[in-house]
């Protein structure tokens, strides 16, 4: 049996704002497409032991530098790979008022990695995601290879002034971050951040040897139920999101489930063939 409160917090759980207008809500659509995207850069200046962009850039299929998608956008990420401030956070302005000249009144979300100030975005950007996984240096320089927790943290805090939604988004390594994301997210709650996006980590084969050296327990990142034990946890703190796509097939699972209990039987496949290509076409390159 589960606790009260983890059932009642199971049915109640939401996704973030980054997910709104995504075809992934939608369990309709065949092959939903990620949103659009302006891709700056496939560049980064740490490097994830989990990193599709990082699989995608030694497989070769990357993206190229542009815009990828229909011409009324909803929503525009900068960008799905690499990390854009590295372009300079100038260029990513003019790339974002050139985007506003075209769509008009889009709504912009930025992914980062956080090691780069962005607070000169502030008024051009609706939504901004950082990503962090840990909560102390010495974690972080064995997930991302560089001594930058205290810049990420420190960028986050600056950020909570700015006038978008600040969201940090997480991946869950279990049997590495399971604790660690839980004192992340008192961390993000006393800085006062909207959301914290916490996702399950999709394993290439190109990363499982490196995910397995600090522990990663692939069996456990199969399991739903570990999965949301460890956003529960995090809930205490913080106000926790999961991916809108995994939330509209977990809302699928619990309308079959006759004793919510047995999600601990329902198992996920982490195991990811191909990194995710950019299924939207290509369109045109902003000269800046
Ligand atoms: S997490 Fe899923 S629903 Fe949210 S934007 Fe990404 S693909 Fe779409």
């Amino acid at each position: 049996m589960f606790s009260e409160g983890f059932e009642k917090f199971v049915l109640k759980l939401n996704y973030p704002k980054h997910c709104i207008f995504c075809e992934g809500l939608d369990l309709s659509i065949k092959e939903p497409k990620h949103h659009p995207s302006y891709e700056i850069t496939t560049a980064c200046n740490l490097n994830c032991i989990y990193c599709y962009s990082k699989v995608a850039v030694n497989r070769g299929t990357a993206p190229k530098e542009g815009y990828y998608g229909d011409l009324n956008p909803k929503v525009v990420t900068i960008s799905q790979y690499g990390e854009p401030l590295l372009a300079g956070v100038d260029k990513v302005a003019k790339i974002i008022e050139k985007l506003r000249e075209i769509f008009g009144d889009v709504r912009i979300d930025l992914q980062t990695n956080g090691t780069i100030d962005f607070t000169d975005l502030d008024g051009l950007i609706d939504i901004a995601m950082v990503s962090l996984d840990v909560a102390n240096s010495e974690s972080y320089k064995i997930v991302t290879g560089k001594d930058k927790f205290h810049d990420v943290l420190e960028n986050i805090e600056n950020a909570v002034n700015m006038d978008c939604i600040l969201t940090v988004r997480s991946v869950f390594l279990p049997n590495f971050n399971d604790s660690e994301l839980v004192k992340l997210a008192k961390i993000l709650g006393d800085i006062g951040v909207d959301e914290h996006f916490i996702q399950p980590c999709s394993v290439y084969n190109d990363c499982l040897n490196d995910l397995l050296s600090v522990g990663f327990d692939v069996e456990r990142s199969n399991s739903l139920y570990d999965y949301l034990k460890v956003v529960y946890d995090c809930s205490e703190f913080v106000n926790v999101v999961i991916p809108g796509c995994i939330k509209a097939v977990l809302d699928e699972i619990l309308k079959q489930l006759e004793d919510l209990s047995d999600l601990k039987f329902v198992r996920r496949n982490s195991i990811a063939r191909e990194p995710p290509k950019i299924r939207r076409e290509w369109r045109f390159v902003i000269d800046v």
